[in-house]
C-alpha cells in the first residue's frame, strides 16, 4: 500500500507527526519513505510493506497528512505509476534535469580508445554547446579475445578532458560492482570535474547482484538497458531492483531486441514501446539507435537509418538518446560500423530537435477537446 502525502508537507508539522505515529502503530507493517524533489513540489510517499490486507484504505486516507492512498501491485513498487498519471517523475543530476518531460542527447564513443579521440569528441560537443556524452571504459564483449575496454586506466584522462570541455554527465557502462569504486576514486582524484551515469548493459539486465550493488549507491544515477532476450516485465523488474535497494534515479533504455526478424538491422527496433514504458513507470525513457540499427546504412531519402529511428523514438516522447559517434569510425575498436562521424553531429542534433518540437506539438493536438 502506498500513502501519498500532501505535496511539500513539513516533517515538523503536527499533521505529519500525527500521521507518522498512526502509521508506525500499524501491526506487522514496515514503513519505507521516499521523497521526490520535483521541479515545483516535494512529494513524500510512504510505502506500507507487509500484511496490508488487514489495513483499510479509508483509515489511512483519513490521516491528516495523507492526500491519497493506493493499493499497489507487487510489480514496480517504486518506479511504477501505480495508477497515478500525475505523479512527479525524474531527478536532477549535476545540473541536468532528467524526467519524462525533458530530452537529453548523449552522443559519444562506444569505447574509449585514445585520449586524442576523446578530446576530438568532446571538442565537437562543446562547439555545439552540448554537455552530455557517452564514454565506454568497461566493455562487455561476446568474444573473450575482443578488446575489453581500457578500464580504469583511461578514467583520469576521460574525466580531465570532460572538465576541460564542460561535459556535465558521462554515461559509462560498468560490468562489475568494483568498477563503481574505480570510477568514484578517479573522479575524486580529478576533483569531480564531471558527473557519471552508470550504465547497466543489456547482457547484465539479469545480473541481480550487480543491480543490487548499483542500487545501493546513491551518488550516481543509473541507465539500465532492456534485456535483449527477456520480457519487458523482466526488464522493468531489473530497473525496480535498483530502486528497491535505494536508488530510484533510474532511466530505462530501449536498444532493440535480438531476433533474426530484425535483420538487416542488428536488433529489432523497439522504440514503439517508448509510450508504454512511460505509462507503466515514472522512469525517463532512453533510446539507443546505434545498438538497435547497428550500421550506417542510408535510406533512399538520404537519411541514415540511425537518424530515422532516432526521430521515430523522439517524436514519441523519448527522453534521452544514447548514440555512438567516432572521429574515425573505421578505426574504432568497438562497433565502428554503427558510429556516426563528427561532421554529422550538427545535423543529427538538429534533426533530434525537430522531432522533439514536433512531439510537443503533437501533445498539444491531442490535449485539445475534440
Ligand atoms: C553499449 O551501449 O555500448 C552496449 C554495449 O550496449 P548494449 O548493452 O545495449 O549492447
Ligand atoms: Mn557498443
Amino acid at each position: 500500500m502506498l500513502a501519498i502525502l500532501r505535496p511539500d508537507i513539513d516533517e515538523d508539522s503536527p499533521e505529519y507527526k500525527r500521521t507518522w505515529e498512526a502509521l508506525q502503530n500499524l501491526p506487522g507493517i514496515e514503513l519505507n519513505v521516499r521523497t521526490i524533489q520535483g521541479e515545483e513540489h516535494k512529494l513524500t510517499e510512504v510505502y506500507l510493506l507487509g500484511n496490508t490486507q488487514a489495513v483499510e484504505l479509508d483509515q489511512i486516507a483519513a490521516l491528516p497528512a495523507v492526500q491519497r492512498v493506493v493499493r499497489i501491485s507487487q510489480a514496480y513498487r517504486v518506479l511504477g505509476r501505480q495508477g497515478d498519471q500525475q505523479a512527479e517523475t525524474g531527478f536532477s543530476y549535476n545540473g541536468i534535469e532528467f524526467s519524462q518531460d525533458t530530452l537529453n542527447v548523449f552522443p559519444g564513443l562506444c569505447a574509449v580508445d585514445t585520449p586524442e579521440n576523446v578530446e576530438l569528441m568532446m571538442k565537437s560537443l562543446q562547439a555545439l554547446g552540448h554537455t552530455t556524452t557517452r564514454m565506454g571504459a568497461y566493455k562487455p564483449r561476446t568474444n573473450p579475445y575482443s578488446f575489453q575496454g581500457h578500464g580504469k586506466d583511461c578514467l583520469p584522462y576521460v574525466f580531465e578532458l570532460a572538465g576541460q570541455y564542460g561535459i556535465k554527465v558521462i554515461a559509462m557502462e560498468i560490468t562489475h560492482d568494483s568498477q563503481i569504486e574505480e570510477i568514484d576514486t578517479a573522479l575524486e582524484q580529478a576533483g569531480r570535474p564531471t558527473g557519471v551515469m552508470l550504465q547497466i548493459g543489456t547482457r547484465n539486465s539479469q545480473n541481480f547482484e550487480l543491480l543490487k550493488a548499483v542500487g545501493r549507491q546513491q551518488t550516481y544515477p543509473v541507465l539500465v538497458k532492456r534485456g535483449f532476450g527477456i520480457t519487458l516485465n523482466d526488464s522493468l523488474n531489473a530497473a525496480e531492483y535498483l530502486a528497491s535497494e535505494g536508488n530510484a534515479n533510474v532511466i530505462f533504455c530501449l536498444r532493440g531486441m535480438r531476433t533474426d526478424f530484425g535483420a538487416p538491422h542488428r536488433n529489432m527496433v523497439d522504440f514503439g514501446h517508448v509510450p508504454i514504458i512511460k505509462r507503466l513507470t515514472r522512469m525517463p525513457v532512453c533510446i539507443d539507435p546505434s545498438h538497435s540499427v547497428g550500421d550506417r546504412a542510408v535510406a533512399p531519402d538520404g537519411i541514415l537509418d540511425i537518424a530515422h529511428v532516432t526521430a521515430q523514438g523522439v517524436i514519441s516522447g523519448a527522453n534521452m538518446v544514447l548514440v555512438d559517434f567516432h572521429p574515425q569510425p573505421v578505426e574504432a575498436l568497438v562497433d565502428g560500423p554503427q558510429a556516426l562521424r563528427l561532421e554529422e553531429l550538427p545535423r543529427y542534433l538538429k534533426d533530434v530537435d525537430l522531432a522533439w518540437d514536433t512531439y510537443q506539438q503533437r501533445r498539444k493536438i491531442w490535449a485539445t477537446e475534440a
